[in-house]
């Protein structure tokens, strides 16, 4: 990658001290200083959703980051616009989400992710989570069935409320890239290329192209220092040859 070939607009994702016992290291007026250094018109902080047992947000706490969010915009004015997101968590194989309504009113934006160590709501969800997806390294059969459940209840999480990035899809459990573009694509839904995991990969960004769906990279920072940083995301953008134009928060430096 030429240096300065590009210019990172925003970072649509950020952990901060709020994914609890210690898994993002800043505050969030860590994050967004490091962001002014990088150079970035916008950050998102965008913590792990209630649902995840050990790193999610708090939800009583929703209203001290929303307050720390907007007392920052204000000191930080003209130089950065800070955004609060969250990254919400799949619950169940029926398409639930760890979103509630009253919690909707703080967030600008909500992204969506599969995770591991999620409180998942009943028998169904869990068996095929933590048992099938496994088994699904040793048969086709099994493998194809829990891509198409994976796939379905993101799916459904997708239409019936509103999410503006999948984030690293096809990282944690395997899911229909080409199902999950098009539905993206009809929702207006942005697919992550992430800096911290290897998804998409080269060959998911090639399957999902076809739909015409927009993407978007993340730094996935959980701490301050990689703010910013989607240097790999970069690369493997550069070897599927997608047009840089269908990255929402990437530019090309003429
Ligand atoms: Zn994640
Ligand atoms: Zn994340």
């Amino acid at each position: 990658m030429e240096k300065n070939k590009y210019k990172l607009i925003a970072d649509y994702h950020t952990h901060t001290i709020y994914s609890r016992n210690g898994h993002g290291k800043g505050t969030i007026r860590e994050n967004v200083e490091e962001a002014i250094n990088k150079g970035l018109e916008e950050i998102y902080i965008t913590d792990h959703g209630p649902g995840h047992i050990f790193f999610g947000l708090k939800r009583k706490k929703l209203p001290e980051i929303r307050r720390t969010i907007d007392t920052l915009n204000e000191e930080y004015s003209g130089k950065i616009k800070i955004f609060l997101g969250v990254e919400a968590n799949v619950v169940d194989y029926n398409g639930k989400y760890d979103i509630e309504e009253e919690d909707l009113k703080y967030f600008d934006i909500v992204n969506l992710g599969y995770h591991s160590g999620v409180f998942l709501r009943n028998f169904k969800s869990i068996f095929i989570y933590h048992i099938l997806n496994r088994l699904g390294r040793f048969s086709k059969k099994i493998e194809s069935y829990c891509i198409e459940k994976n796939t379905d209840a993101i799916v459904k999480i997708i239409e019936e409320n509103n999410i503006n990035i999948i984030t690293h899809p096809g990282d944690k459990v395997k899911v229909d890239i080409k199902r999950l573009a098009k539905v993206c694509k009809e929702n207006n839904t942005l697919m992550e290329i992430n800096n911290h995991h290897p998804h998409l990969s080269v060959d998911e960004i090639k399957e999902a192209m076809p739909s015409g769906v927009d993407f978007s990279l993340g730094s996935d920072a959980h701490r301050p220092e990689k703010v910013g940083l989607v240097d790999k995301a970069i690369k493997r953008v550069e070897e599927s040859g997608l047009a840089i134009t269908r990255i929402k928060n990437l530019r090309e430096v003429k």
